[in-house]
């Protein structure tokens, strides 16, 4: 269920603990932009690094990567459907003067009804959003009577598309042809480079093109902290097949995403597959894997069956042959299937919103409270492999050589996963910090350490010690990952 205390709980944990800033926070912010911290840019690299290797390392399909500029030419904005299509209907509030995406702004005031009529309403929402009818969309928010959140009035202005691409000038001339956009989306950079890619690296299809990079929107509503950004990072493959094969391979990544989170120490029950009523102009399927947030099930990330509809469109406004040569035989013709452009099956994953699922599944209130004494702890319960620290290498004193001892272990370890080292405070409260920013597996080091080389390993989940040799520690944080 909707759960806007514990989103407030987690931002202020992300802040408080060094995982996410709101940018430029000296200045009072901006909206819908946020800084990583310490350990948030570990967890944001981890996950990223994860995605990478699952992708193009450890998936029995061939998929290679890259990394193409944020800035492309123009036309190919043009040529994706950005300048035209790119929009969302819009409405503004006449009193407040502040503008809100439809959907939003019904989807908000669908969750304050009974599930049924908060059903009934987006339901009647997705029809009008499908047909267009933006007339419709007005009358839908005035006979429901759904109030501006800031003014509290009806008194809103007919719905209208608005593109949610940034600009800016490239060259020292600010003309109508020097206009460039930011990217909204990673994906086009590899459809420019399909050939590319292809040639040199004498890919077959089916056969995939991967990359990580940052995307700008101007998103009109900032709600959700990293969950809607402007400036924001998508995790994105596209997957090239021969044209007819695209419903098939479609089902083959929902069934591939779905066990790459499977691996993410996720309750499954909280991820459910949202087919599109409305297809973006591009695709011919396409589904949401959804998480269940604190503020309920959004979008995570899309699956999308993109049909030739951007190499075609490339094709047509570069004058350049993006088409591949066949020489498999088609068993209906017996002839190889030659020339054609590939379709294109897409998966497109967004990083912050990964990193927030991640921090909502984590972060746990512990009430430790014992007859004698109130006691509670906030931990982040990732798992090791995701965690920005593995192990915390603690020396109970800063004297009698325990420093020392402590200082060998961290050389031993940190070439193999991230440490953190640390003398001050009682041992007590570095345990809880650690907590606090998820580190799995805390060493402390005492007196009899020096005597018969064995340490105390604390388990951040069940607080449970033992001890144990230390030259069994990293083995241990080892297996972990
Ligand atoms: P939404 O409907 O929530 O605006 P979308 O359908 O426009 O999302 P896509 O264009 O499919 O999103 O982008 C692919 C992925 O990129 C999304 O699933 C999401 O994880 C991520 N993403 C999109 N917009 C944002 C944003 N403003 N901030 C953070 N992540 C985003």
């Amino acid at each position: 269920m909707a759960n806007e205390n514990t989103l407030q709980a987690i931002i202020a944990h992300a802040k408080e603990y060094g995982f996410v800033f709101p940018s430029s926070e000296i200045y009072d912010g901006m909206g819908a932009v946020y800084d990583y911290g310490q350990w948030g840019v570990e967890l944001k690299r981890n996950v990223r690094e994860y995605w990478w290797k699952w992708m193009t390392q450890m998936n029995e399909q061939n998929i290679v990567g890259i990394d193409a500029a944020i800035f492309m030419h123009p036309t190919v904005w043009k040529a994706s459907g950005h300048v035209d299509n790119f929009s969302d209907p819009m409405i503004d509030n006449k009193d407040s003067k502040k503008r809100y995406r439809v959907d939003h702004l019904i989807e908000g005031y669908a969750e304050t009804l009974s599930k049924e009529d908060g059903e009934a309403l987006i339901a009647a929402m997705e029809k009008h959003i499908a047909a267009d009818d933006f007339v419709g969309l007005k009358t839908l928010i005035e006979t429901n009577k759904i109030a501006c959140p800031i003014s509290k009035t009806v008194n809103w202005t007919d719905v209208r598309q608005f593109n949610l691409m940034f600009s800016t000038e490239v060259g020292s001339v600010a003309d109508e042809a020097s206009k460039i956009y930011l990217r909204p989306e990673t994906a086009q950079g590899i459809f420019v480079n399909f050939l590319n890619v292809q040639k040199t690296g004498r890919m077959k299809i089916p056969f995939g093109i991967a990359q990580v990079g940052k995307a700008f929107r101007n998103e009109i509503v900032a709600r959700g902290f990293i969950f809607r950004m402007r400036e924001f990072e998508q995790m994105e493959m596209q997957f090239f097949v021969r044209p007819g094969s695209q419903k098939e391979w479609y089902e083959y990544w929902k069934t591939e995403r779905m066990k790459w989170h499977s691996t993410l120490g996720i309750d499954p029950a909280k991820y459910r597959f949202h087919d599109h009523i409305k297809l973006a102009h591009y695709a011919d399927a396409a589904c949401d894997i959804e998480y269940e947030y604190p503020m309920g099930f959004k979008e995570l990330e899309g699956i999308h069956s993109r049909t030739d509809f951007d190499l075609k469109n490339h094709q047509e406004l570069s004058k350049k042959k993006l088409q591949y040569f066949d020489a498999d035989i088609d068993p209906e013709t017996g002839k190889a299937y030659g020339n054609y452009i590939p379709y294109v099956v897409e998966t497109s994953i967004g990083l912050d919103r990964t990193v927030l699922m991640l921090m909502s599944e984590a972060y746990t209130e512990e009430d430790l409270s014992t007859e004698e004494k109130q006691d509670s702890r906030v931990v982040l319960k990732f798992i090791p492999k995701l965690a920005p620290v593995k192990l915390a290498i603690l020396p109970l004193m800063k004297k009698d050589g325990l420093p020392e001892v402590a200082k060998a272990l961290l050389d031993e370890c940190r070439p193999h996963f991230k440490c953190f080292y640390e003398e001050k405070d009682a041992i007590g409260k570095r345990y809880r910090r650690m907590d606090a920013i998820g580190t799995p597996f805390c060493v402390t080091i005492d007196h009899q350490t020096k005597e018969d080389q064995t340490v105390t390993i604390r388990y951040r989940d069940t607080m449970v010690q033992e001890r144990i040799h230390i030259s069994a520690v990293k083995d241990l944080v080892l297996k972990s990952l």
